[in-house]
């Protein structure tokens, strides 16, 4: 049996048709920027997510590089800030991070938990702090009521890098509340391998702002909010109207996908036994989407090199850490353990809606056939 890490063909046949058949709708309307079906999936995510606003950008790098841009635009972010971000993130967080002149100072994730260590956090603080961005990596919660109160304690911005955690929820006082809702505002990515994923690149931003959301709309077209009159030095950078239309139709199938992903990781959990692989800690369901799933082997590179010798596809959720990466010399002097033992030691295997009850058990079985 040949297990692909990910597989992005719509499973059935009626979602193809749903999805053939929005696609149709913007084709034949003949209007493919900045039209109603970018307006309509916005109001949707908006109200799924829970957020006052959404505004739909090119990507989600793009969707983190104009929020921060947007909070230095109003006053509230300067040059030189510090923004403290989980070390073991993808590149992308940190690179809005430094492109719009903030410092990125590089917090520690748990080993077991993958997600920012709360513990940790209060040494990082200096009179430049003014934010955090936390990341829910892997689909995991990494919010808490101890991120919120360390926040309010040192006046600093929660953001949200929600890039990998469409549908993750927060129970706050009987309150179930979305990530992406959780801080000032919040970034998201629908890149195809995404939970909530587009048949191409697009991204967003939500927030309760007014004043941010609509900042973020101008700098994302060319810094304008009416026409030929130019506020900013803006970007182009705009949800186009067939991924919008895509996206709208995935969304209502996105808590399905992700009870799908949360049977295989159930299995997972439950039928993984090796003592040369790791789980990270079981979350609550409602906390972790299972973007990807992780698990973790000293000897890594062997885990996978068996797994791909028996047609099993994996990736490394991230091999060089950006401290560590050419483009971030200047931070190469840091010593982040965790970051760099996961860097060692990460291995996503695969999971996805469209993964077949057979494919978990073979998974399974043959990491349980791993001999370190
Ligand atoms: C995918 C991803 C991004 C970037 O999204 P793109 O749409 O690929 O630009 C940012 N942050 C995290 C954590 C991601 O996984």
């Amino acid at each position: 049996m040949k297990v692909n890490f990910l597989d992005l063909k719509p499973k059935e046949a009626f979602r193809y048709d749903e999805i053939m058949s929005a696609v149709r709708g913007v084709i034949d309307s003949a209007w493919f920027v900045r039209g109603e079906a970018v307006s309509r999936f916005e109001s949707h995510y908006a109200e799924y997510i829970g957020s006052q606003y959404c505004v739909g950008v090119g990507n989600g790098l793009d969707a983190l590089t104009l929020m921060l841009r947007a909070y230095k635009e109003l006053g509230h972010l300067s040059d030189g800030d510090e923004v403290i971000v989980p070390a073991n993130t993808f590149i992308a967080t940190i690179l809005s991070i430094t492109s719009n002149g903030l410092t990125p100072i590089f917090a520690e994730p748990t080993y077991d938990g993958l997600v920012l260590d709360m513990t940790k956090l209060e040494a990082l603080v200096t009179s430049r702090t003014r934010a955090v961005m936390t990341v829910h990596l892997y689909g995991r919660c990494a919010y808490s009521q101890s991120l919120s109160s360390f926040c309010e304690r040192h006046g600093l911005l929660l953001f949200e890098d929600n890039a990998q955690a469409h549908g993750c929820v927060y129970e706050q006082d009987g309150l179930m509340r979305k990530t992406g809702s959780l801080g000032v505002a919040a970034a998201h990515s629908f890149y195809p391998g995404k939970n909530l994923g587009a048949y191409g690149d697009g991204g967003a931003v939500t927030t309760d702002d007014c004043d941010v959301a609509e900042k973020i709309r101008s700098l994302g077209n060319y810094g304008s909010s009416s026409k030929y009159i130019y506020e900013y030095q803006g970007v182009n950078s705009r949800l186009d109207e067939i991924q919008a239309a895509v996206l709208d139709v995935k969304l209502r199938h996105l808590d399905e996908d992700n009870r799908r992903r949360h049977e295989i990781a159930s299995f997972y959990y439950d039928n993984i036994r090796n003592d040369n692989v790791t789980l990270p800690s079981r979350l609550s369901d409602h906390l972790n989407v299972y973007h990807l799933f992780p698990v973790l082997a000293k000897n890594r590179d062997d885990l996978s090199d068996f797994l791909k010798s028996n047609d099993i596809q994996t990736i490394c959720h991230y091999p060089v850490p950006a401290h560590q990466q050419e483009c971030y010399k200047q931070y190469a002097g840091l010593s982040l353990p965790i970051t760099e033992r996961l860097s060692r030691e990460e291995l996503s295997i695969p999971i996805g809606p469209a993964m077949t009850d057979e494919e978990v058990r073979y998974v399974t079985e043959t990491i349980n056939a791993f001999r370190g």
